[in-house]
This record gives structure tokens, sequence and C-alpha cells, in this order.
């Protein structure tokens, strides 16, 4: 299978950000820009928040609505968190999970992000799991190993049926809101690998028909480049996902990437 057969994916990723009333402007302004659009799977991860206003907005077009984060348990004792469950019953269908400002920021480890991605597969969500080093980590050439254990934690004890109905997001965490983007090379080597990491942990039909995206500083000036590289599929788009007209000239540079 070749990357044109793979359907590209481009999600925004809203983070801490948009009322209910600024979610639905944002929809609105979006919905006909991208109407006409066909090869691309359109994804708007919103705060929990605005899940079931952007689920309004977006009903009966052709942009798909995921949460920013879901918890491991079915339900129980844990104040302040959304399971998956919650979320599907919801109509939901896409779940970041393991991105880097929640390991960064919120202690989560590649053992919590197996286990909820274990939760949402089991909820019947689509999982978009982030991975990516450290700058310290680029400078010390240790990359592919930084890699390499996230894809084997992450995805531990995970089906090969399951792994194909996930997202993995390559984010370089040097990348992420600094305005600093990999080079399209960069970000095609580290995709590369991973789908090789996946062959190998798996099997070639497995590593060929997973989606796998780039995430960082993704913006309209530069996606074009980043998701011409045959092992980009798409992106997950932060900052630049909250202006309606720069996500739609990404959204239309990955149709024709
Ligand atoms: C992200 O939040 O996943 C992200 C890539 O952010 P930004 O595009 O702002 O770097």
């Amino acid at each position: 299978m070749k990357k044109n057969v793979r359907k590209a994916i481009i999600a925004g990723n809203w983070k801490m950000n948009k009322t209910r009333p600024e979610a639905k402007a944002l929809l609105e302004e979006l919905k006909p820009l991208v109407a006409d659009v066909k090869g691309v799977e359109i994804v708007a991860c919103v705060p929990f928040t605005n899940l079931e206003t952007a689920l309004a907005a977006t009903e009966g077009t052709n942009i798909k609505i995921g949460a920013e984060n879901c918890h491991f348990e079915k339900s129980g004792a844990f104040t302040g968190e959304i399971s998956a469950d919650m979320l599907a019953e919801m109509g939901v269908e896409y779940v970041v999970l393991g991105h880097s400002e929640r390991r960064q920021y919120f202690n989560e480890t590649d053992e919590t992000v197996n286990k909820r991605t274990k939760a949402a597969l089991a909820a019947g969500l689509k999982p978009i799991v982030c991975v990516g080093e450290l700058l310290w980590e680029r400078e010390c050439n240790i990359t592919e190993e930084v890699i390499a254990r996230q894809i084997k934690l992450d995805f531990f004890a995970i089906s090969a049926e399951d792994v194909k109905k996930c997202v993995i997001a390559y984010e370089p965490v040097w990348a992420i809101g600094t305005g600093k983007t990999a080079t399209a090379e960069q970000a095609e080597e580290v995709c590369a690998f991973i789908r090789a990491q996946l062959a190998k942990l798996y099997s070639e039909d497995v590593a060929e028909a997973v989606t796998i995206q780039y995430g960082g500083s993704m913006n309209a000036g530069n996606a074009e480049e980043l998701v011409s590289k045959t092992n980009v599929d798409g992106g997950l788009i932060g900052g630049a996902s909250l202006k309606a007209p720069d996500f739609t000239t990404i959204i239309k540079a990955a149709e024709n990437g």
C-alpha cells in the first residue's frame, strides 16, 4: 500500500482555547471553506466544554470532532477526569493521547498513554497517539531510540487490528508552539522510522495502513512541503487550526499532497 491510498488526516488541536460561542463561530467559518474537500479527513479536537457545541455545529458535514484526552478507567472516583465511554456516547470520533503538553505538565507517561489508548479503542474511539523527542534528545542523537521506545510502550499489547485504527502523530517537542518546524526531510525521516518500527512490531501491511501525521508549527506556509513527503499522512495542527483560512490552506495542501 502506498501513500496515495492512505487517507490524509488533518486534525486541529485547539488546546485550551475558545469559549462555546467562539468555538461555534470558528466552525461556522470553517464549514463552507472545506465543504468541497474529499480526499482528506478533517478533524477538530476541542476542549471538553466545546464538544457538544462542536458536534452540533458540524453535524452532517465533513468535519469530525475529537477530544484532547481521556482517562483510562471506565468510571469511578477520578475527580475532574472524562472517560472514553463518555466521549463515545456523545458521538466524538477521535481523541488526542500522549500530547507532549500532557506528558510535560501533567506527568503522563508511556504507561498511562498505553492504558488510555486501550481504553479509547475499547470505547470505539480513534486515538491520535503523539510521540516525539525533546530538543536535548535530538542533540544527543538519540531521536530514533526515543521514538522506538515510545512506539513500543504506547502500543504495548495492542493488537494489529487495533493499531490500524490508531493515528500516530510525530511531534518533535522542540517544534510545538515554538514556530520552529522540523524540515520536511526531518519529518519524513522520523515518520518513515515510525513506519519501520510498526513493520517490526506488527507487519508490513500494518505499517503501510497506519496514518502517521507530522505536528509542530505546521502552518499555511510550510504545510505543502511537509505533507508532500511519502510517509507524512497529514498533520496535527495547534496554533494554525484556530484560524479558519490558515487551517483550510493546510487541509487543501494535504488534498493535493
Ligand atoms: C500541537 O498542539 O499538537 C501542535 C503541533 O501545536 P503547534 O502547531 O502550535 O506547534
